[in-house]
Formats: C-alpha cells, structure tokens, sequence
C-alpha cells in the first residue's frame, strides 16, 4: 500500500460512525480494512516507529498500534492481524486513544493536601504520608479500616498486585472497582448460571449467526467496531434478524426494524417482565431442546412455574410494549438455527439485573443453544480492562475466579503466596462498591485508595459521594492520570503513567489478552500504577511468611508470569501465553500449555464449571440476593449441568409520581467515554459532544412547553441539573442523560452539569450493581436556547426534525487489505 493510496482514502470519521461497509456472507471471515489516524499535519512516514497495543477507550480492545515520533505518541493504526478488529478503529480510538499524553493538564508531581490545599510535593513525602496514616489505622483498628476502589482500566499485572498487597498484605476485604457500576453483573449473571464468570461466546458469533438480540445495548455507539462487523453481516448475503431491547430508538433499533426484527421498547426497570414473557412463549411454544435440557441443564420445572404469569398481554401491560412484539421477538429466538445475544448496561443498571440478565443465559439454555459458532451469549463489559479486574481480584472476588467460601480455594492462594491462609480474608462475602462507600462515610474505612477512577462523577447520589471523599471521617488518595473531580478532594494525588507509557496486559470481553508495550516515557515523576503499589508495599514492609518481599517482581512480565501460575488448571487458564507469543496478536483465554493457540468459545462440549469443588460460586437466590450453602449446592449436584433459574419481575425502588412524573436513566453515548478523562482531552471529539444534554421525547417536550436546545432543569429527589434539552428519541415518560460530563473543565466542582446528582443508591440485590436507569425526575423549563442542542446528532441523541450538522473531525485513513489469516478462523479453529 503507498502513501497515496492511503491518503487518497481520507475520511472524516467523527461523521462517519463505523466507516465504509465490507458486506460479508454467513460463515465467512470478516473482510479487513485498515483505519490509521495520525496528529494533523504528519504522514506516515514521519512516523518513527510503531508499538503494538489495543484500544482502551471502550471493552472492544481492538489490537492496534500506537504511533510514536520524538518520543511522543502521535496516532494509531488498527492491526489488521488482529481477530477483534481485521484492522478496524472506531471514532474514539482514533482521535481519542493519544492526545490526552501530551496534555498540559497532565499530573507529572505528587501533591498532597497542607492547610485544605493541594500542593505539589516529592514521592518521598507523598508516599510518606500515605504510609504513615496506612500505619497508624492498622495499628489502632486492623485491616478493616482500609479500602481499595480501582478501576476497568489498569492492566492485569497492576490488579494482581493490588489484589495480592490487599489480600495476602493487608488483610482486608474491602476491596471493588467501578466494575461494580458496569460489568459486575455481567460476571455475576454468568457464575449463577455456568457455574464460573468467562464469557460463553465469541465475537465470531457475529460472522456466523442467524439473529441477534441486543439487551440494553446500544452496540452502535458503545463498541462501533463490534457494530460496524454487525452492519457487514446485515449488508451481506443472508443477514442476520436483530431484535433490540431498549427504551430509545437506537441506530440497533432501526437496523431491527430493517432486518424484520422487532425493536422493544420497554419502560425502565421492567426488563425481567419481558424476559420472562420471552421464556415462557419458549416454553408454551415447545421452542426448546427437552433432550439436551435434561442432559446438561438443572431446574426447567421451577423456572416453568415463575415464568408461567407471564402472559404477551401482561407483559405489554408491565413494559408498555405490544403483545405481538413479544410473541414476534419469542418467535424469532424460538425458530431460528444461531442466535448471538449481548447484553449491556440497559439490563446491568436496574434493580433486577442478575435475574434479567440470567434469563439471556437462560434463553440460550432452554434451545441448547450455547458452545457452536453463531450461538453464543456475550454478557457484554463497558470497560477495556473490566475483565481483568474480576479475574485478578482486585474487585474483592478470589484470583482466577476461586470461591471465597471454599477452603481449598483460599488454600491454593495461601500456598501461592506463601501467607497463612486466615490472612486472606474469607469469612464473608467481599465488600462491594457501595457497600465500601458507606463505610467510608461511616468512617470505618478511615483509609480509601482510588485508583484510576472518577467516583465523585461516577457513583450515583453525586453530592452523597462528594461528601464522603472531602470528609475528615477518610483519608483519601487518589492515583490518576489528572486533577480529576476525585483527585481535588482527595488528601494525597499520585501522578500515574497512563496506556503506552508503561508495560502490561489486558483482556476484553471475549476474553482475547492483548499485550500493550511501553511507547513514551511517562511525564514528570509519574510512575506506573504497578510501580505504585510496589513502591506502598516496600514501604509498609509487607512480607510473605518467610519475610521475603509480598511483590518482589521485577516489571511487569514477571507479574504476569505469577499470575499464570495463579490460574494454571482454572477456567481462565494463562499459562500457555508469553509476553512474546502476545506480541503477534491477541489470544483468548483459556490458553493452557497444551493449547496456547487459546479457545474462541467457551463449553463446546457442554460441560459447564459447576461442579462444588470447582465453582466460583455456590449461588444465589436471585429475587433476594441470598446465599446457597456449599451443603446445598453439594446436594443440588449439577456436576457440570448448568443452572436455569429465575424470578418474579417487581417493580422499581423508585416510580413516577404526581410530584415526580418522569423516568430519568443515564447511559453511554458516541464520542465520550466514562467521565471524558482522556476523550474531553480529545479536540474531535470534545467538539462532536462539548457539553451535557438530556433527551426527551417529543410529545412529553410539548407538553412541558420545551423546544430543541431550551435550557431546562431536571430534578429528582436528590439533586438537580442544568442543561440543554434534546428533543430526541427517547419513549414517552422518560427522560436520558449522559453520564460522562464533570466539572474538571469547568467551574471548580460545579453541580449543575453531571447526570448523577439525580441518581439513588440502591443496588441489584445479587450483583449489587446500582440502578442508574430508574430514578423519578422532572423537567421544568428554564429558558430559551441560543439554537440546537450541542448533543451528536448522528447515532440515538440525534433530534426530532431538522437535522443539525454534526461537527466533524479531522481526517483519518481507511483502507481495504487484504484479510490475512486469522489466529482463529470463524470457527475458532487455530490457523
Ligand atoms: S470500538 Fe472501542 S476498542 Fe475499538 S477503537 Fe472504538 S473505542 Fe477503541
């Protein structure tokens, strides 16, 4: 390919969501194309040289490479031998995956907080403060006084170390990441119903299915790579059916009703009513596999019972959607040979999230539908590194997905990290993010480490949440790339080196590892988030039982190579991946020594990880949230049967009311990801979507007396925002915000722009994700606009009426390559 080639394929990618089409046919590869986007000004060849990665601006983790001239990293290119992405990159890894580095903003010093204020300072001194309060609580109130809040975006090696100096260092158990407000229901729904978190299915499910069905997913905005492969099948020959679940017509709802699909619609909070609807038109209809139910599933009769209310006509009651939608969309799971699901955060964020998200898995299930190409079930994460989180431990769950109530389990770690085994908290469930925060406002946490994420935009009941972190009751530290909301009110701010200016691993949602390699130095002082647990663990003196240093690595590939022995023999079997075989591409797990090639889908012989002695978990209730004993699950003996369990639908914590008439839900949107850290950094981007809006729909925008681009004011009963409205595409009686907006380029810790001053903490009882899609608001007209609203206009935000012309961004490259053979063909066999 030559320079002019290249760059005579420039194209505007802000615009242009998912780029051009590559229409493909069932059970073929996925055509590649290469999308490159460098600084403005540069060619290729002023590039000095290239440094492999993926993409950490979403849970795709496409394999990329990061551009580098100077020392500085200038653009990126997709890695066309990749298996995630053939050499695709969506918007926001294009324009967003580098300008942050270089920011002016970026922290390159300690600082800590003298006389209220934050002052730059040395690590000597920053780390000295942070050891000596460390110290102090230990002493005087044990390891329950310390908590650790992470993240989805550190690498493997940076979770494990964490979760080892917490566990087998510290002691302590409460330890979460923000995880817990996006992908814990994910790994929850999976261990209640296979027996083990590790996701089913596979991304080449996309290339060989019949239909697929997206819960509480907007795919099109949250992952456009993944999209964009989907788009290539509907535009092929025999196109996939979609049916979409969501509350707004998303650009997946349109293409539902373009492949004769349904698009469902229903209200927030009531999607275990539709999904039991859907299960039992299953059942009625006979739409199942009795034979391999009876082989491989434990509790068909049970679920029967609980779904059997479940009429379309009381479901269209509950959820506002049509009787025949139901049955349509029951039919076209029930009849067709593949079905691929996803499920998102649409399902994750509401009060009944485990058992609405199970009974996808349960769906799949009921047709034996699990284990073959084009059948499969992606429990979707939000987040690049989400993954890793929960595999490593760094979230409170045990490493390699062991079961904090199984002796043996907590034995092999004692043994690996050579601890006394009472030293890794075991004798309770671990403390979940929300959980952790109450106790930090309690002040029985007195010592909370925040690393790599924004909860003061983050975490629902903003000014709940901003109280806790400026209180005296918790010394706060907070390690991250800039002066986030978080980080101003922390005690102690620790400069970390962000993605490519430091070594490590990461896993996305289809479980392919990518190693990203150190491009950059890191600004200033700024050290890596690893180096910065090692440096806390030197200094606190944390030993194993021999004396000998906790985390005695050298670099990060020493780490991963503990860490393979960590998982040896478990379902997320490492130990047949180097850092060198990783350097050619990603591999997904489990890639044992026998089969490094790694495994595209998981349970293809149907055998599930349920067996007592092997689970992650023992269960759940899934109405309550509690516990099964290991005496139960012994006696329930599903031995690699998986598990068919459901629950009643009720409603909401919180409902329209005459004072508070509308449904108020947050989400993701196109351009920015989670609090803007990196892509509010980013000139395209932050130009395509600079401020919040929220979306109403258009006869609730007449009724209040509200016009595109009015100011309006949205309160529920915690708190209120101001913003821009956007007469959009959202049902009647609800109301969407998004959730990315902050203060930090604002006024300092201004309260009147991000989504979650209205948000509840209340919790999933089994995932204990909160609910960020049900809290009752209203919408009060403030005053006129100056125009349109400045929300995208080219995916779901986009308006009523005239269209509003999308601010576009500067020029990207995108070329068809030729497909090169893949790591796994669409079948997952090993080339
Ligand atoms: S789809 Fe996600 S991982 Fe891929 S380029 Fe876009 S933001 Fe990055």
């Amino acid at each position: 390919m030559t320079r002019s080639e290249l760059l005579s394929a420039d194209l505007d990618r802000v615009a242009d969501l998912w780029g051009a089409r590559a229409p493909h046919s069932k059970g073929s590869v996925w055509p590649a194309r290469q999308d490159l986007r460098l600084e403005d000004g540069l060619q290729i060849d002023d590039v000095d040289h290239w440094v492999g990665s993926a993409c950490v601006l979403c849970s795709n983790g496409c394999g990329c490479d990061i551009a580098v001239k100077d020392g500085r990293m200038v653009g990126v290119r997709g890695r066309v031998d990749d298996p995630v992405n053939h050499g695709r990159l969506g918007p926001k890894g294009l324009y967003g995956s580098t300008p942050w580095a270089s920011s002016p903003d970026r922290l390159t010093r300690p600082m800590v907080r003298v006389a209220g204020r934050l002052v730059e300072t040395d690590w000597e001194t920053a780390m000295g403060r942070v050891v000596e309060v460390s110290r102090r609580l230990l002493e005087e109130k044990g390891p329950l006084s310390h908590g650790f809040y992470t993240s989805g975006q550190l690498f493997l090696e940076e979770y494990y170390a964490l979760a080892v100096l917490g566990k087998a260092g510290l002691g302590t158990p409460h330890m979460d990441g923000n995880t817990r407000l996006c992908t814990a229901t994910a790994a929850v729904a999976m261990k209640e119903s296979f027996g083990s978190d590790g996701q089913p299915g596979s991304y080449t499910d996309i290339d060989s299915c019949d239909a697929i069905f997206l819960y509480g997913h907007n795919m099109a905005e949250t992952q456009t790579v993944l999209w964009s492969r989907v788009l290539d099948r509907i535009e092929g020959e025999d196109p996939p059916i979609v049916v979409c679940v969501d509350p707004r017509r998303t650009p997946v709802a349109e293409a539902a009703e373009r492949t004769g699909g349904v698009h469902l619609a229903p209200y927030p909070g009531t999607n275990l009513a539709l999904l039991n609807g859907l299960q039992r038109e299953l059942l009625q209809n006979g739409w199942i596999d009795e034979e391999w139910v009876a082989a491989h599933a434990l509790g068909l009769e049970e679920l029967r019972k609980v779904v059997d209310p479940y009429t379309p006509e009381k479901v269209a009651q509950i959820c506002g959607v049509e009787a025949d939608q139901v049955r349509r969309a029951a039919e076209v799971f029930g009849t067709t040979r593949d079905v691929l699901s996803t499920v998102l955060q649409g399902f994750y964020q509401s009060h009944q999230a485990t058992a609405a998200s199970v009974a996808v898995n349960n769906l799949h299930l009921l047709r034996g539908m699990i284990g073959r190409p084009g059948a499969g079930v992606l429990q979707m994460n939000g987040q690049p590194t989400a993954q890793n989180n929960r595999e490593c431990g760094a979230d409170g769950d045990l490493p390699a997905f062991r079961n904090w109530d199984n002796p043996e389990h907590v034995q092999q770690l004692a043994t690996l990290w050579n601890v006394e085994v009472q030293q890794i908290p075991h004798w309770a469930p671990p403390t979940h993010a929300m959980q952790l925060f109450r106790y930090a406002e309690q002040g029985s946490i007195g010592f909370l480490w925040i690393s790599a994420t924004n909860p003061a935009v983050s975490m629902p009941e903003s000014a709940r949440i901003r109280k806790v972190l400026d209180g005296e009751q918790c010394f706060v530290v907070v390690q991250d790339l800039f002066l986030t909301e978080t980080a101003q009110l922390a005690d102690v701010v620790l400069p970390a080196a962000g993605w490519g200016e430091k070594t490590g691993t990461f896993t996305n949602v289809n479980r392919t590892v990518h190693l990203s390699d150190q491009a950059v130095a890191p600004p200033g002082e700024a050290r890596s988030d690893l180096e910065i647990f090692q440096l806390y663990a030197r200094e606190m003196g944390l030993t194993d039982k021999d004396g000998e240093p906790l985390l005695q690595w050298d670099g990060p590939e020493e780490v991963f190579e503990a860490w393979k022995e960590c998982t040896r023999g478990r379902p997320c079997d490492y130990t047949g991946l180097t850092y060198q075989r990783l350097r050619e591409g990603g591999i997904p797990w489990p890639a044992s020594e026998q089969h490094p090639e790694g495994t595209d889908r998981l349970y293809t012989d149907h055998v599930f990880p349920t067996h007592t002695e092997q689970c992650e978990t023992y269960g759940h209730d899934l109405a309550t949230g509690g516990g099964v004993t290991e005496q139960e699950h012994r006696a329930i003996g599903a031995n690699g049967r998986a598990f068919l369990k459901g629950s009643p639908y009720v409603p909401a914590h919180e409902r329209p009311s005459p004072e508070f008439p509308l449904l108020y839900s947050t989400g993701r949107t196109v351009y920015q990801f989670h609090t803007r850290t990196k892509t509010g950094r980013a000139r395209s981007l932050q130009q395509a979507a600079p401020d919040p809006w929220v979306e109403l729909s258009a006869p609730d925008a007449e009724r209040l007396g509200i016009s595109e681009g009015d100011v309006v004011r949205v309160e529920s009963p915690r708190g209120a925002i101001e913003v821009r409205a956007r007469v959009g595409f959202v049902r009647e009686g609800t109301v969407f915000a998004p959730f990315h907006y902050g203060s930090w380029d604002r006024d300092a810790l201004s309260t009147t722009r991000q989504a979650n001053e209205l948000t509840m903490t209340v919790w999933d009882p089994v995932s204990k994700q909160p609910c960020f899609k049900t809290a009752a608001c209203r919408v009060i007209r403030v005053r006129a606009g100056d125009g349109p609203s400045t929300a995208p206009t080219t995916a779901a935000s986009r308006p009523v009426g005239a269209l509003s012309p999308t601010r576009g961004g500067a020029a990207t490259t995108s070329v068809t390559v030729p497909t090169p053979t893949y790591r796994l063909d669409p079948a997952g066999r090993a080339r």
